[in-house]
């Protein structure tokens, strides 16, 4: 099974060597990010498991890159961890308001940490509900992703699970901008040995399966590839 992949956002030092060491040593891999905007950019690029979101941030705060991520359908089901400091409890209700998942005020033991997050993982990611669930419909265009089924018009086409995956993740959000790390991370998952270049040959592959609608599959030159909003329709 994989490592949980835990997100780790801390500006004091000593407090995130702590965190990441614990929660290492439960056998989960942690990214460490130092600020919001690193921390921000980094869920979007490496789709964590779980993100442990410090409050008081110098720059960008815990609360605006919560409400960013809680307001982005990509990210929205990506559990928060908020990590206040004693006693503020206006910051509390402020963090579950906007969509956090728990919270936990400092000073905490590790112990106390560990255990927030097996609780958290154990939960799992929030339903998308803006995917439309594992069957979308786009055009003549129809993947279920549950009977592993996609048909153009009606007919059959033979797809790799990889394929599929692939091609139901980009329909569910028409009309957006994938980078390569986003759409390997979702669709092909960690373990793999890949490079970003990786995710082209399936995107090609996929595109001559799909022979004229191969189209609605399109290049957003030096970001990644995005479901054709127009194909949708
Ligand atoms: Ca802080």
């Amino acid at each position: 099974m994989a490592k949980p992949k835990i997100l780790v956002v801390e500006d004091e030092p000593d407090i995130l060597e702590v965190i990441t060491y614990n929660l290492e040593r439960e056998g989960n891999k942690v990214i460490a990010c130092r600020n919001g905007e690193q921390g921000l950019s980094r869920i979007r690029t490496d789709n964590p498991d779980l993100v442990i979101l410090d409050l008081m941030l110098p720059g960008m705060d815990g609360v605006e890159v919560c409400r960013q991520v809680k307001s982005d359908p990509v990210t929205r089901a990506i559990p928060i961890i908020m990590v206040t400091a004693k006693g503020e409890e206006s910051d509390i209700v402020l963090g579950l308001g906007i969509g956090a998942d728990d919270y936990i005020a400092k000073p905490f033991s590790p112990r106390e940490l560990v255990a927030r997050v097996k609780v958290v993982l154990r939960r799992g990611p929030l339903k998308d509900q803006s995917g439309g669930g594992e069957r979308v419909v786009r055009g003549q265009l129809a993947i279920d992703l549950g009977r592993h089924e996609a048909k153009i018009a009606e007919l059959p086409v033979t797809l790799t699970p990889t394929e599929m995956r692939l091609l139901h993740f980009l329909a569910s959000h028409p009309g957006r901008v994938f980078p390569r790390a986003h759409l390997l991370s979702r669709v092909i998952g960690e373990d793999a040995i890949v490079t970003d270049r990786n995710i082209d040959v399936h995107v090609r592959a996929l595109r001559q399966k799909l022979g004229d609608h191969g189209a609605c599959i399109e290049t957003v030159r030096g970001v990644g590839y995005r479901f054709a909003d127009a194909a949708a329709k």
